[in-house]
This record gives C-alpha cells, sequence and structure tokens, in this order.
C-alpha cells in the first residue's frame, strides 16, 4: 500500500513539475533590467540558438525544441513538407536601430514608398511592421519570426497552411501565442497582422509588464536614440508596445 502511494505522489510530483513553464530563476539572466528590456546586450554571449537560427533565451530555447518535436511527429504524420525554422528571434537595439534607420532613409525599401514623405508619415510607414529600437520584443530573447515573412506563406492553400493551423491549434499548450494577431482584434491599433511572430508567453507578458513600469518611470527613453524618434511622442512607443494578442497578456 505504502509504495503504491508513493508512487502515486512521485507521479503527481513529476506531472507537476513538467508542466510548470520553462522559465530561468533570474529572469534578466544576470544582465541589467534596464538594458535588457531595451536589447543593450550581447545576446549571442547569453542566448543559446539552433544551429544557423537565431539566438533565443535558453529556457525559451527548450520549450521551443518540445514544440518543434510535437509538430515534427504530426507534420510526418501528415507527410506536410514544411519544418519549423527560426528566421530571426534575438535582435539588439542596435540591429533595429540599423533596420529601421536603413528604412527611414530609403536604403532598405518597403512596400510602400516614402518619396516626398514627412518624417512622420515616414515613421508610421515603417511602424506597420517594424517596432522602433528599444521597443522591440526582438530584444527580450522569447520572440521569433517563423518559417517565413509573407502573411500568404500561411494562409490557405500556402506552404505554410498546416504549419499555421497547427500553431494555432498546439503553441499555446508549449506557451506559444502570436502578439499580432488580427488588427481589428486589437482596436486596429499596433503591428499590422504578422502570422510568423511568436512568443514565447510566459516570459514575455512579465517583461513586457517591466518595460511598461521603466518607461512609465522614464527609466528606457526613446527620444533621441534614432533617426525620427522625435516624431514618437511618448505614446506611440506605449500603444505599438501594448496593442497585442490579449492570449500574450495573461499570467
Ligand atoms: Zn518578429
Amino acid at each position: 500500500m505504502i509504495s503504491y502511494l508513493k508512487y502515486f505522489y512521485f507521479t503527481i510530483l513529476f506531472i507537476y513539475i513538467y508542466c510548470q513553464p520553462i522559465v530561468s530563476e533570474d529572469i534578466y539572466l544576470g544582465i541589467p533590467k534596464e538594458k535588457y528590456l531595451v536589447g543593450d546586450y550581447s545576446g549571442s554571449k547569453v542566448f543559446k540558438n539552433r544551429i544557423g537560427e537565431g539566438f533565443m533565451r535558453p529556457d525559451v530555447l527548450i520549450a521551443f525544441e518540445k514544440m518543434v518535436s510535437a509538430y515534427e511527429k504530426d507534420r510526418e504524420a501528415a507527410k506536410n513538407s514544411e519544418k519549423l525554422v527560426v528566421k530571426s528571434a534575438f535582435r539588439s537595439n542596435f540591429d533595429q536601430k540599423v533596420i529601421w534607420e536603413e528604412k527611414f532613409t530609403g536604403k532598405r525599401k518597403m512596400k510602400k514608398s516614402i518619396e516626398s514623405k514627412k518624417p512622420e508619415e515616414i515613421v508610421s510607414i515603417i511602424l506597420e511592421y517594424s517596432s522602433a529600437p528599444g521597443t522591440s520584443r526582438h530584444h527580450w530573447g522569447t520572440d521569433l519570426d517563423l518559417n517565413s515573412f509573407e502573411n500568404s506563406y500561411f494562409e490557405k492553400g500556402g506552404k505554410g497552411e498546416f504549419l499555421y493551423t497547427w500553431l494555432q491549434k498546439n503553441a499555446k499548450s508549449f506557451g506559444f501565442c502570436q502578439p499580432y494577431n488580427e488588427l481589428s482584434e486589437r482596436e486596429n491599433k499596433g503591428y499590422f497582422l504578422e502570422r510568423w511572430h511568436w512568443s514565447y508567453q510566459p516570459i514575455s507578458s512579465k517583461l513586457m509588464e517591466d518595460w511598461l513600469e521603466l518607461y512609465k518611470e522614464k527609466k528606457i527613453t526613446i527620444k533621441g536614440k534614432f533617426l525620427g524618434s522625435e516624431t514618437m511622442g511618448e505614446d506611440l512607443p506605449l500603444i505599438y508596445v501594448t496593442s497585442i494578442n490579449k492570449t500574450c497578456k495573461e499570467n
């Protein structure tokens, strides 16, 4: 009887531990919070990657690999050819500043032309798909861009339709959510729909709360940090950081 009880308790304990979200003890991994939240550190020194793919937090990588294994089983059973691939993960403040300023100056082309546009108009075009340096979830090591930067890839008839349908059904059980879902579900605020962008919610929701706190305390500032920053004011960064799918905000 006693041994049965022991077995029972160990099984319950094992299930409890296994089902806990994977989160490192020190959420900031030894990096000052103010630097971490705005990507002012070297991700390749503290994060890990899958060979040839982007860097992410070690705890996020464990959760992600679990999700990949589950997806692989279903993908093989369905004889689907699209593997899960990380196209982009951690991006530093400097990386984001390069992307932003190349778009701002026209060096990097966007879907809409910036010709004869005012700085604030250019900024709002960039903000359709790109974050301002210091406001990107890619600074956190919790957010991943998967497979393709085209929404059509994931849509009905697209190569990634099976993958996207699978993610919508299963990603939540591995801790992942899609922050930039349909704009209409986010009061038409924030970045455009990004079917490729997924976030490890048990950590990113906490990081977002901390980001907001530091921003309100003016320990995180945007003005003067990159071209066009002065046109953003105080509210725009807040709107873009907070206008996400409500499933990514749950604690
Ligand atoms: Zn992204």
